[in-house]
């Protein structure tokens, strides 16, 4: 599937690159295109990581390549299997499959130590023992070098400290090992970084085997190079760690040709916010409902809500793939989803602020169904039953008992309207309560116009409006949410993105009325309520004889592409 999606993957600079390196004389002339995704399990996947996941298994696509699915799991402190297990049912959902090359960066936790301990034994790389604060205060600035003191201690004793500080004989932050490259490159990441330190904590997969983990810049190399990798797609926070990466590929010896990483700009989306520490945050204390809450950007969020796999892999293509960071609009997304589900959605007809309407000229006690066409983009999807009898639920806002100008709907007297596939009616009267509330709206059918047209042919002035008859209506809930987040920018500057929370992000109805065939709706169902949006069922809250739908994106599209 994955594959016919992905049949138009635009050619971008990575595939340029690609194409060079796989071309006769190139450095991967002959070889398979491999490319890895490379998630840390310390959180759930957002529509960022849908923008990589779409990058590194469509390029290894285009290529007729493969993509390994590595859990990069070397910092133990916040990652949890229920992560793992979380990641792979996201990249499923998105139509990607990484076959049986999936793997734990961890599992590679022994070869790291003993490459590791090679650079020790070539004088690469020795044992610090600087504080914190010393780190700081000799790390230099961009006219004076680093320094460190440990920098010539002997190999043999940076061997034997090495070795005791895989043994635990040594508390947290007391020694690291460094890569001895250059203290005084202008590059601070070159600056001697740290390539273990010791963190005597347990690790989802590994237990309570280490108590050191080597550091991200030099895991990440060995893992692409251990796997074959040959092209390593990531992010533009990258670009200035590459002179490391290429360093640890070429000091340490390992048996295979050296990948080589590519970077990418990061997708950012307006009046939300992409990194995990945030997402987490906002999940931990509670502003929202959990990690899928609808309004998440994650993908168990965004599937949640209402959006299809279809919807966010065309927002990916559609994006692109360059060096220039850019922040796309939510709307945007919104769009793509609203493209594929005016496509794709069954029309059905609920009520959301219902108000009852009694036809006073139907017979009491009378019933008939009509057939309604399920979706007129698709009319291989048929037809409906809907049922019709003398009292109906229809929208509060389509009536008025006193019209504004150019009001075309419902007010005592006011011009014939049609109730969608039913009948023609035109409104007689209306009742209050005490408080001036309308409690009941009065209209009378024409019996010939059945199906929404009358017999004599005359012109309908009035607007279609959508109707639940009220005998087989079901009770719902409905979720409207908003964006949230009332800034656009919640990340940037010194703002705190918490006090840009927009309070009225969700909107709950209760009592509303819809279609009795929606009794049957299944979670992976996506309906347009006519004239209201596109909706799903909630797939943690909804239950049989107690419905939820959340609405994923409202009808209007004031998005111009
Ligand atoms: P975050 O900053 O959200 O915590 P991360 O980069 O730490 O993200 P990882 O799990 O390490 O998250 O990401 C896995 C891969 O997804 C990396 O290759 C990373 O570059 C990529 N990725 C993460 N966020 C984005 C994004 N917003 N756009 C594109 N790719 C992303
Ligand atoms: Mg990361």
């Amino acid at each position: 599937m994955a594959e016919e999606l992905n049949a138009g993957m635009a050619q971008n600079f990575i595939h340029d690159f690609i194409d060079e390196d796989i071309a006769p004389g190139g450095q991967y002339a002959g070889k398979q295109v491999h490319t890895r995704f490379p998630p840390e399990p310390n959180g759930y996947l957002h529509i960022g990581h849908a923008k990589a996941i779409f990058v590194d298994f469509g390029t290894a696509e285009k290529y007729g390549g493969v993509c390994n699915l590595r859990m990069d799991d070397t910092n133990p402190t916040k990652e949890d299997e229920e992560f793992v297990d979380a990641i792979q049912e996201d990249i499923h959902w998105l139509g990607y499959d990484w076959g049986d090359r999936f793997f734990y960066a961890s599992d590679y936790f022994e070869q790291m130590y003993e490459y590791a301990v090679e650079l020790i034994r070539k004088g690469l790389a020795y044992v610090c023992e600087l504080t914190p604060e010393e780190f700081k205060e000799y790390r230099g600035d961009v006219n004076t070098p680093a320094r460190s003191p440990w920098r010539d201690r002997p190999i043999e004793e940076s061997l034997d400290l090495f070795a005791r500080m895989r043994a635990g004989e040594f508390p947290n932050g007391k020694y690291t090992l460094r890569a001895k490259i250059d203290l005084a490159s202008g590059n601070f990441n070159m600056r001697d970084p740290v390539i273990y330190r010791i963190n005597h904590m347990r690790h989802h997969n590994t237990g309570d085997k280490w108590c050191i983990y080597p550091m991200y810049d030099f895991a990440h190399p060995i893992e692409d190079a251990l796997e074959g990798i040959t092209h390593s797609l990531c992010t533009l926070e990258f670009e200035d760690h590459r002179p490391l990466y290429d360093w640890v590929a070429e000091n340490v010896s390992i048996p295979y040709h050296k990948p080589r990483q590519i970077e990418f700009a990061r997708l950012g989306i307006n009046y939300t916010v992409m990194s995990k520490r945030k997402l987490r945050q906002l999940v931990e204390e509670g502003r929202v409902s959990g990690w899928d809450d609808p309004r998440m950007p994650t993908i168990c969020g965004l599937r949640r809500r209402g959006y299809t796999p279809a919807a966010i892999r065309a927002f990916s293509e559609r994006n692109g793939v360059s060096k220039a960071a850019s922040t796309v609009e939510f709307g945007f997304l919104e769009h793509c989803l609203r493209e594929d589900l005016n496509e794709n959605a069954r029309r059905v007809m609920a009520v959301l602020r219902p108000v009852k309407l009694v036809i006073t000229n139907y017979p009491a006690g009378q019933s008939e169904t009509f057939q309604i066409e399920n979706n007129p983009n698709r009319p291989e999807e048929g037809t409906r039953e809907v049922s019709f009898s003398r009292e109906l639920w229809v929208e509060a806002e389509d009536f008025l008992p006193e019209p504004v100008p150019k009001y075309k709907r419902l007010y005592p007297d006011g011009p014939e309207c049609r109730l969608k596939g039913a009948y023609v009616i035109k409104c007689v009267g209306y009742e209050t309560d005490e408080n001036g509330n309308v409690t009941e709206i009065a209209a009378e059918y024409d019996p010939d116009s059945k199906g929404g047209d009358p017999a004599d042919g005359r012109k309908i002035k009035g607007a279609t409006l959508h109707w639940v008859d009220a005998a087989t209506a079901l009770d719902a809930e409905v979720r409207l949410y908003d964006n949230l987040f009332s800034d656009p920018e919640p990340d940037a500057g010194d703002k705190d993105f918490l006090d840009c929370l927009n309070p009225n992000s969700l909107e709950v109805l209760t009592g509303c009325k819809v279609e009795a065939g929606l009794a049957q709706a299944a979670v992976t169902d996506r309906f347009q309520f006519m004239r209201q949006g596109y909706f799903c069922l909630d797939s943690r809250d909804s239950k049989p004889g107690a419905l939820v739908f959340n609405r994923a994106v409202s009808l209007k599209d004031s998005f111009k592409v």
